[in-house]
């Protein structure tokens, strides 16, 4: 069977096709029938924003992100409902850790934000995740302390640590690297008053490209290089990091960081 002419044919049938190719067992191929004509049906594509349900608990973040990040996130991405997207909020609290089987199945680009809780998230989400963004083209989103999350390890397959970790009133400049890709239209040079300093370097796979580039300026003035905004392809789903969103900085609500999130949604989405 020819495989690359099938991936670039139409939707379902293809898919299903090939599932059958792979010898998948009645499961699978029900989930894989299931999808398109749920598309179909809502006519809508849809953003899960995930996020672990800690930052609206702590201290120091609460009094910014009072319903939690997800929901500030979510909040900035409503533009894109006029556009036929559907904005779901998820958080690790709800069951399931807030994306079951069926929500993946929809979903066509999931944000990620986690922080301390990383640990609890279940190794066999993990799994669906990765599945559903190497083999179905699900769109990943991984911001900030998510350099740790689980799936996004699991994505990048390296130790995805930062070279230091510094909030030590740190401010920065976001750099927009490369005005022709889409993460960056509409966006111009901006500056964060304060950030979380992650240093180079960062241990993951070479990007296909950084679209933001970033300066940190340290309190003694000193300057030093941060990457802002890293993609790559992983399978068949596109995959985007965004540095800045410390939980105690008002970074989601700034225009420009929703401008970058809802140009990485449409950018990751097949
Ligand atoms: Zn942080």
């Amino acid at each position: 069977m020819n495989e690359k002419h099938l991936v670039t044919e139409s939707f379902s049938a293809p898919l299903i096709s090939r599932r059958h190719a792979l010898g998948l067992g009645a499961t699978a191929l029900a989930g894989v029938l299931v999808q398109p004509s749920l598309f179909a049906a809502s006519g809508s594509k849809k953003v899960v924003v995930w996020s672990e349900g800690s930052a609206n608990v702590d201290k120091g973040s609460k009094e910014v992100y009072p319903n939690d990040i997800n929901t500030a996130i979510a909040d900035g991405l409503k533009p894109l409902e006029s556009q036929g997207w559907t904005v779901v909020k998820a958080s690790l609290n709800d069951p399931d850790q807030g994306v079951n089987e069926a929500l993946l199945s929809t979903t066509e680009v999931l944000i990620w934000w986690g922080h301390k809780r990383h640990g609890e998230v279940k190794n066999e989400l993990v799994d669906r995740i990765e599945k559903r963004v190497k083999e179905d083209g699900m769109g990943f989103i991984s911001t900030h302390s998510s350099h740790f999350a689980k799936p996004y390890k699991r994505l990048m397959g390296t130790a995805c640590t930062w070279g230091e970790y510094v909030a030590d009133g740190t401010s920065a400049e976001v750099i927009v690297k490369d005005p022709s890709h889409p993460i960056c239209k509409g966006v111009k040079n901006f500056k964060l008053p304060k950030i979380e300093r992650y240093g180079e370097p960062f241990a993951v796979p070479t990007p296909e490209s950084v679209p933001l580039d970033g300066i940190y300026t340290k309190p003694n003035g000193q300057t030093a290089p941060g990457r802002m905004g890293l993609c790559w392809t992983i399978g068949k789903g596109k995959v985007f990091y965004f540095t800045p969103g410390h939980e105690t900085y008002d970074d989601y609500y700034r225009p420009e960081v929703r401008q970058i999130m809802m140009n990485a949604v449409l950018w990751a989405a097949r």
